[in-house]
C-alpha cells in the first residue's frame, strides 16, 4: 500500500487465541460517519493510503484486513478493579481487530472500543459514546506530545445510535473507536490463567509478550525476565505521567498494558497544578487512584502481576525483581522532571535536589504545570508572566540550582507563544461542547493541530 512504510500484517495471536480470545462480530451500525483519521499514525503502518470509504469499511464495518485476522477476536481477562479481584472482565465492547509489525518488528494491535456486544459485555451495552471517543483523541494526542508512551487514537467514526449512560446528558450520541497500540496483554490477562489454574498457557502467554512485544528469545525463564520488563517500563510509565501533569484516573490490574504502554481512557485529568490529592474519577471515592498515587497503584499492580508469576517461577527469585520498582521509579521521575524542562541530567543528588525544589514550587499552587515547563524549558527563564517574585519566593534557589545544568536550544516557534498548550478540563468540555451544541469539529482539529506542534517542539 504505502510504498515508504510497508503494510506488514500479522496473525501472531494465534499462538495464544485458543485459551486467550472467543471470536465474535461488530454490531451493525446505523450509521458510519468518519470523524478523526489519524494519518499519521496510519503512515508508520502502511495505511494512510486507504481512502475514506476504505477506512469506513475497515474500521467501521471491520471487514478484514488483507493477511491479518480473519475474525475480530474479543480478549479473555480478569483483574482488581479499586483493588477487588473480578473475574468477569474481558472485551465487553471491543475486540481485536488486526496485528501489525511496525518498522522495527514489534507487535502492533488495531483495536476496537464501542463495537458491539461481546461474551464479556454483562449487562453493558458494547457501546461507547462519541464524547467518550473525542475525549480519548485528546488524551492520547497531548501525552504522545508529552513524550508518554501511549496508544494512538486510530480512527473514530461515529455510528447513529443513542446512548444512555450516567454520567453524560442522556441520549448522547454513540461512535467507534479504533486504537492502535503494541499488543493488549494486560497484567489481568496472566491474572486470569494464574485465577484458573493454567501453567502452560501462562508460560506461554509470557514467552508471546517476550517475542512479539520486546522481541527477544524467552529463553528458560521467561516469567523473571518478563518481570523485570513490565516493572522497568510500568516504573517509566507511572514517572511519565507525573512529568506529564496526568491523572488516568483507572488504574485497575486489567487497564495496565505488560508494554507499559498507557492505554484505556476513561475518567483521565491533566491537573493545572502539582496537586498529589487531584482525583479524575468522580467513583474513585478513597481517591485511590489520585495524581500522587500513580506509582504506588502502578507497583500495587505490578504486585499482582508477580503473584500471577508466581505460578510458573520461585517467589524468592520473583521479590527481588518486583523490589527494584521504587528504585527505577525515582530515576525515572528524575529523568521525565529533566526532560520536560529541557536539560540534561548531570548527577543523582543534584538532579534529585533540583526536582525537588520544582515539585516544592508547583505545590505551593501560583503556577500551573505547563506554564512552569513552558517558561523555563530550556533551563533559563523567558517571559514576564507569573512575576518573578512568584518564581524567586516559591522556587527558592531554583534559577541557582539550574545554572549549572545544560539546556536544549529553542529553535521551535512554539517557544515564542505567549500561553502553553494544555489540556485542561475547561478546554476538552469547550471542544466537547462545539461538537454537541453545533456540530463544529473545527476547535478539534485545531487543537490536535496545536498539540502536535507542540510535540515538535518537544523534540527538536
Ligand atoms: P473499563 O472500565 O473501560 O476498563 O471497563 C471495565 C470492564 O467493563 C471491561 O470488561 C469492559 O469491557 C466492560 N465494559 C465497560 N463498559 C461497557 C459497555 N458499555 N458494554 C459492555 N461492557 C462494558
Ligand atoms: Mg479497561
Amino acid at each position: 500500500m504505502n510504498p515508504l512504510v510497508p503494510y506488514r500484517p500479522s496473525r501472531a495471536i494465534d499462538e495464544v487465541a485458543d485459551f486467550l480470545a472467543d471470536p465474535v462480530g461488530p454490531a451493525d451500525f446505523p450509521e458510519t460517519i468518519l470523524r478523526f483519521r489519524n494519518d499519521r499514525a496510519a503512515a508508520e503502518v502502511g495505511l494512510e493510503t486507504l481512502s475514506d470509504a476504505e477506512w469506513i469499511a475497515h474500521f467501521g464495518r471491520f471487514e478484514p484486513l488483507p493477511g491479518s485476522l480473519p475474525q475480530p477476536l474479543a480478549l479473555r481477562y480478569h483483574g482488581h478493579q479499586f483493588r477487588i479481584y473480578n473475574p468477569d472482565l474481558g472485551d465487553g465492547r471491543g475486540f481485536l481487530f488486526a496485528q501489525l509489525e511496525d518498522g522495527q518488528g514489534r507487535l502492533l494491535d488495531l483495536a476496537t472500543k464501542g463495537s458491539g456486544t461481546t461474551p464479556w459485555s454483562r449487562s453493558g451495552d458494547g457501546r461507547l459514546t462519541l464524547k467518550g471517543g473525542v475525549r480519548e483523541i485528546l488524551a492520547t494526542e497531548m501525552l504522545e506530545a508529552l513524550g508518554v508512551e501511549t496508544s494512538r487514537t486510530f480512527s473514530i467514526i461515529e455510528t447513529g445510535e443513542r446512548l444512555y449512560r450516567g454520567d453524560e446528558p442522556s441520549p448522547t450520541r454513540s461512535a467507534v473507536m479504533v486504537r492502535l497500540s503494541h499488543g493488549h496483554i494486560r497484567i489481568g490477562s496472566f491474572q486470569r490463567l494464574a485465577m484458573l489454574e493454567q501453567p502452560d498457557e501462562l508460560r506461554c502467554l509470557a514467552a508471546y509478550v517476550l517475542r512479539h512485544l520486546y522481541r527477544e528469545d524467552p529463553g528458560e525463564e521467561p516469567a523473571l525476565r518478563l518481570l523485570d520488563h513490565v516493572v522497568r517500563r510500568t516504573a517509566r510509565l507511572a514517572a511519565s505521567y507525573m512529568a506529564a501533569g496526568f491523572v488516568h484516573g483507572v488504574l485497575n490490574s486489567d487497564n495496565i498494558n505488560t508494554t507499559g504502554e498507557s492505554f484505556d481512557y476513561g475518567p483521565w485529568r491533566f491537573t493545572p497544578h502539582w496537586e498529589p490529592g487531584f482525583t479524575a474519577a468522580y467513583f474513585d471515592h478513597q481517591s485511590l487512584y489520585a495524581f500522587g498515587r500513580q506509582a504506588q497503584a502502578i507497583h500495587w499492580d505490578v504486585v499482582q502481576l508477580a503473584i500471577a508469576l508466581a505460578k510458573v517461577a520461585d517467589i524468592e527469585a520473583l521479590a527481588p525483581i518486583l523490589d527494584t520498582f521504587p528504585e527505577r521509579y525515582e530515576q525515572q521521575h528524575r529523568a521525565a522532571m529533566l526532560r520536560r524542562l529541557g536539560v540534561a541530567p548531570r548527577d543523582e543528588p543534584g538532579d534529585l535536589a533540583l526536582v525537588e525544589t520544582i515539585e516544592r514550587g508547583l505545590a505551593a499552587g501560583n503556577v500551573t504545570i505547563d506554564r512552569f515547563f513552558f517558561d523555563w524549558r530550556g533551563g533559563a527563564r523567558r517571559g514576564s508572566s507569573p512575576a518573578d517574585e512568584v518564581y524567586a519566593r516559591d522556587f527558592a534557589g531554583f534559577a541557582d540550582q539550574l545554572s549549572a545544568y545544560q539546556g536544549t536550544a529553542l529553535t521551535h516557534p512554539y517557544w515564542q507563544d505567549a500561553e502553553p498548550c494544555s489540556m485542561h478540563i475547561d478546554e476538552v468540555e469547550a471542544i466537547w461542547s462545539a461538537i454537541a451544541e453545533r456540530d463544529d469539529w473545527i476547535p478539534l482539529h485545531a487543537k490536535v493541530a496545536a498539540i502536535r506542534r507542540m510535540g515538535e517542539a518537544m523534540i527538536t
